[in-house]
């Protein structure tokens, strides 16, 4: 099924010559997936795609001007809203099959979807009964190792695998500008270990390994961008609550 557009639906800021973010501005910030779009010589990286309510493609015009990547940090409602809509689409091997049959459970749509997520509803309002993920096709989706690069032309990714907030978690991480790309592994918000596929004794495990990278500038699946003392503190915090 085709999205509506709605170009006021979307927002876009421009945070690195190279970097826009692009957000739902009537969505909770709770609830507000971060999409971000990195031009490249070569390629262009998308990074998740929002809650699929209206048309990422057709309603911000920078990505339709050349083709994307869409990588999915993982796969939950809030991140792989518009994936459908992308040729080329990426995501780990946990979270591929959600991709192809995006079901209310495994994507929390049946947790979290609901009139609640917004500060604003939607152009004719919301009815969480009817809301569901279109699912990709499967010769648009490819799996996305650990390990693996992602080259831009201007930045090259290493993709870590962050298992703990769900089984496929991704990030991409810029070694050469000290960028990481942390979808829902770590942000500067509340964290959610709690879903039913987490598991906290990875989640820990992926935290200790995030406390080794030399990180400068972290944009995460919400809440705002942040800097390497708070990315510390974050981890140091998260460790203090659940590493007993
Ligand atoms: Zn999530
Ligand atoms: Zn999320």
């Amino acid at each position: 099924m085709k999205l509506p557009t709605d170009s006021g639906w979307y927002e876009t800021k421009k945070v690195d010559t190279d970097i826009t973010w692009i957000y739902e501005p009537a969505i909770n910030p709770f609830f507000r997936c971060n999409i971000w779009h990195i031009k490249g010589r070569d390629r262009d990286l998308l990074i998740d795609s929002g809650s699929g309510l209206f048309s990422l493609r057709a309603s911000v015009d920078s990505l339709s001007e050349r083709p994307v990547t869409a990588v999915a940090s993982h796969a939950h409602f809030d991140h792989i809203g518009c994936h459908h809509e992308f040729d080329h689409c990426l995501a780990h091997p946990a979270e591929l099959p959600v991709l192809l049959e995006p079901s209310a459970r495994e994507t929390l749509a049946d947790r979290y979807a609901t009139a609640e997520m917004f500060d604003r509803l939607p152009p004719g309002g919301f009815d969480a009964s009817q809301y569901h993920i279109e699912p990709t096709a499967a010769d648009r989706v490819k799996p996305l190792e650990a390990g693996a690069r992602l080259d831009t032309g201007n930045r090259s990714f290493e993709v870590l695998h962050l298992p703990g907030h769900s089984p496929g978690s991704i990030a991409l991480w810029d070694e050469r500008n000290g960028v990481l790309f942390s979808g829902d592994a770590i942000y500067d918000g509340e964290l959610l270990a709690d879903n039913h596929h987490s598991d906290i004794g990875e989640y820990i495990d992926s935290m200790r390994r995030l406390q080794e990278l030399p990180v400068n500038q972290v944009h995460g699946g919400h809440f705002d961008s942040f800097g390497r003392d708070v990315y510390q503190q974050i981890i140091r915090e998260f460790l203090d609550t659940y590493d007993r």
